[in-house]
């Protein structure tokens, strides 16, 4: 076997983080990705032009100089501001909640106006001061009408839950903008990179010390790559490395509906999310908005997200970070202790659910723990 310092296993954003860093050290690096393509969840792919991203809308946004700084090495960006807006039984509204959204509900034009509207909705629903569970926190945060009409049906569909059989502390604070504003995120940076997401893994990966190996699963061969890797990068997941030997965590997961269609605008956004009960996925995405329309002209790409339960085999997209499984989440870090020439990162090494900006953060702390020891 060839000398390698390093297995990776995974070729999402935190192994192709470590793996670009550890070879710009001079080490060699084998990275393992048991699917059919490098760059995990953030894989996009070109189809008629438009770049599709295959497991759900990613959007880049941060409010760390270093990480924006960072990404910008791997591909050019574009100015691209998340707006999403909600589908309500054919109703539409901006969102984030904002002037826009309180002007269509409630035809109020003034940021005291809309202040006024639900401070009295929250008053005539007579929540007590201790939210018993979600609906009731919603509504004390919010009011009657968003909560009905934005937040109900999306979470119940999104959770696979009722509303008032969920816990309170799912929804802590529900920003409310008194602006005229659609921007969907705070920070500083936001955009898409022009020609999607797979390039930027690619690049990271392209030096001559790394070499990857797809449709390689790491548990076909786990005690040999033990044996045989100095050091080995765990991006899977870590109770399936331990043999689920405490017992499964839990995960949410999505199961996506791609169509090609022979129109040229389907829906005017890049994304919609499906805020009533009936409607059974939660969002729809048209992707060459994300590229402000570029692709072959009369045609367009959409996908549907439904959400689904979890069971062993199916991809794990959302940990479930409630207080049972991050206590037994920190048992499984515990046991890692133990293997202390494997260190586990990423969103399912790590059990968190990590957005792209911060799986970049982790990915370089842990390079800076590694090689400036
Ligand atoms: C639907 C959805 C929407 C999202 N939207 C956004 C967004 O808008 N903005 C944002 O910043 N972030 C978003 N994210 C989060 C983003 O996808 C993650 O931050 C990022 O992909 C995490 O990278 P990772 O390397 O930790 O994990 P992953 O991308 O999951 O990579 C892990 C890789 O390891 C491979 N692997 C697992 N087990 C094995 C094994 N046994 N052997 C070999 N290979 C294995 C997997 O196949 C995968 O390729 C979204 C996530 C989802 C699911």
């Amino acid at each position: 076997m060839e000398k390698y310092d390093y297995l990776v296993v995974g070729s999402g954003l935190f192994g192709a983080t470590f793996a670009y860093e550890a070879a710009k050290r001079g080490k060699r690096v084998k990275v393992i990705e048991k699917r059919d393509h490098i760059a995990g969840n953030i894989y996009t792919h070109e189809v008629d032009g438009i770049q599709v991203h295959q497991y759900g809308a990613h959007i880049f946004h941060t409010s760390n100089k270093e990480v924006w700084d960072y990404i910008q090495q791997f591909a050019e960006f574009n100015r691209y501001t998340n707006s999403p807006i909600a589908n309500y039984n054919g109703e539409i509204y901006n969102l984030p909640f904002n002037m826009n959204t309180f002007n269509k509900l409630w035809g109020v034009q003034t940021p005291s106006e809309a202040v006024a509207e639900i401070e009295q909705q929250k008053q005539k629903a007579h929540i007590s001061d201790n939210p018993k569970n979600l609906e009731e926190q919603a509504i004390s945060l919010i009011g009657t009408d968003i909560y009905e009409k934005l937040i109900k049906g999306y979470t119940e569909k999104q959770w696979g839950k009722k509303a008032t059989e969920l816990p309170s502390f799912i929804i802590r604070r529900l920003p409310v903008r008194l602006t005229y504003d659609n921007n969907y995120f705070n920070d500083k940076y936001q955009g898409i990179p022009i020609g999607g997401y797979t390039q930027i893994v690619k690049k990271m990966l392209e030096n001559k010390l790394i070499d990857v190996e797809i449709n390689t699963d790491f548990f076909d061969k786990k005690n040999d790559y033990i044996k045989n890797f100095p050091k080995v990068i765990f991006t899977g997941m870590i109770d399936q490395f331990f043999d689920y030997q405490l017992g499964e965590l839990e995960y949410r997961s999505l199961r996506f509906e791609t169509d090609e269609l022979d129109v040229n605008n389907y829906q005017g956004n890049a994304v919609v999310n499906y805020t009533d009960a009936k409607t059974p996925y939660t969002r729809v995405i048209e992707h060459k908005h994300f590229e402000f329309g570029k692709g072959k002209e009369g045609k367009t790409v959409i996908t549907r997200e439904y959400p689904a339960n979890w069971s062993r085999g199916d991809e794990p997209y959302y940990p479930m970070n409630d207080s049972k499984n991050n206590e037994l989440y920190k048992k499984y870090k515990d046991l890692a202790q133990n293997v202390p020439s494997v260190i586990f990162g990423g969103r399912l090494g790590q059990y968190r659910y990590y957005d792209m900006h911060q799986v970049i953060h982790a990915a370089l702390t842990t390079v800076t723990q590694e090689f400036e020891k």
